[in-house]
């Protein structure tokens, strides 16, 4: 039993650190970041959110607990109404929240760091109104034994890491034991009673969390598989039609021109008649690669549109300097040469797109598809922007 516990804290830990890793890998653009993780960040303050519903719950049980302790003991009456009050601002607070945030998550305009901004404001509304009725407290009663503690146990919960967490668990409820056997309020019961709750509330609120973030990193897996291009490693049509759109939204939100390129590896049947398929394969597995390499930025898009056909989608800032970037793009395939010396080179059509939030994705695939048939027309290997030729 005692060794069954300490392999689910195992897990749990090793689970925790391996979301804290692949999370910052994938926010601060890392290599080995799994992409899937750019939008774990998101689904942890999700997360964080549910995990205040333990919380709000002891709570509302601790100030029933002491509503009905103040009125067995028929300890002052207004000691019942202060537990009431209590009682029904921090659990209305958490449910309004929670309904508000709830919402704002689920809009896909709302950005992971606006969705952060939100659940700090919570917590520090939650602080504040704790400290207040400390504050009430200590004014009304001398003393700041009761509330002080717990509160802040609960309201700082989630915010902070486990190892910290337990320490100030302890420091507190330690710290609160010493006042309280000083004072002449000293119960057992109570302390007993806020003892346990607090390890409920902490446990439950870490298996929320675990239990959330692990089916929602399990369905964002799902969908990466389904998503993804098993031999490029590259996203797939299906994945650029659901990803494309939302890179639309997020240009026309900041005002930025949007790039649309198509793609081509130049003779490529020939390449294949030549080599063999497995060969062909390993040749369009590392022109994807290449162009995984030259946008590499989250907001690009690159996808495997069609057998040796790409489509990249990215945020434009400055159009000059884009060309140049393209033109690496192209010199750095012809220069991916093979352990037996074959070289390979691609065609590529670009698009700008200036006002894409108002353009539809299709027209703006179609001008720079014909982009590229007029590169393939203009000798291949070259870029093809506007019906003019671009080459290294
Ligand atoms: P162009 O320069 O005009 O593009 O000439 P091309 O030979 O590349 O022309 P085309 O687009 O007609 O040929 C594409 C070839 O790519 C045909 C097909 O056999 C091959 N191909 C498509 N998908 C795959 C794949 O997944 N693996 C391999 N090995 N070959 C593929
Ligand atoms: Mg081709
Ligand atoms: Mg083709």
């Amino acid at each position: 039993m005692f060794t069954n516990i300490i392999a689910e804290v195992k897990k749990v830990k090793e689970s925790f650190d391996f979301i804290r890793r692949e999370e910052r890998a994938a926010l601060h653009g890392k290599k080995g970041g799994d992409p899937i993780f750019r939008m774990v960040e998101a689904e942890r303050c999700h997360a964080n959110i549910l995990r205040i519903i333990p919380s709000s719950i002891i709570l509302f049980l601790i100030e029933a607990f002491g509503m009905l302790w103040a009125l067995t003991n028929k300890i002052k009456f207004d000691y019942a109404i202060g537990f009431f009050i209590s009682f029904l601002c921090f659990t209305g607070a958490a449910a309004v929240f929670i309904c508000i945030i709830e919402k704002k998550l689920s809009d896909p305009d709302f950005s992971s760091k606006q969705k952060r901004t939100l659940y700090m404001s919570f917590w520090l509304v939650y602080c504040v109104a704790a400290m207040s009725f400390s504050i009430m407290e200590l004014l009304d009663r001398g003393t700041i034994n009761n509330y002080m503690s717990f509160i802040f146990i609960f309201t700082v919960m989630p915010v902070i890491e486990p190892l910290p967490k337990t320490v100030l668990l302890i420091v507190t409820l330690t710290a609160e034991g010493l006042v309280m056997l000083k004072s002449n309020e000293y119960n057992p019961d109570v302390m007993l009673v806020c003892f346990v709750s607090v390890i409920i509330a902490s446990a439950s609120s870490y298996a929320i969390f675990f239990k959330f973030m692990n089916s929602r990193i399990t369905e964002k897996r799902l969908e990466h598989f389904a998503n993804g291009d098993q031999l490029t490693m590259l996203t797939n049509r299906r994945g650029f039609n659901s990803l494309a759109p939302e890179l639309k939204r997020y240009c026309g939100k900041k005002s930025l021109k949007m790039l649309v390129i198509m793609a081509d590896i130049d003779d490529f049947k020939q390449y294949n008649d030549t080599y063999g398929h497995v060969e062909g394969d390993i040749c369009i597995k590392n022109v994807a690669a290449k162009i995984r390499e030259n946008f590499s930025r989250p907001t690009d898009i690159c996808a495997r549109y069609g057998g040796e056909e790409f489509v990249v989608l990215s945020t434009v800032r400055d159009d000059e300097k884009l060309l140049e970037h393209i033109k690496e793009l192209l010199a750095d395939v012809e220069n991916t040469v093979d352990k037996s010396g074959r070289g390979v080179t691609v065609s590529i059509g670009v698009c700008i797109s200036e006002n894409p939030s108002k353009a539809e994705l299709g027209d703006l695939i179609k001008i720079a598809d014909k982009e590229l048939y007029n590169a393939k027309a203009n000798g291949k290997n070259c870029i093809s922007y506007k019906g003019k030729i671009y080459k290294n």
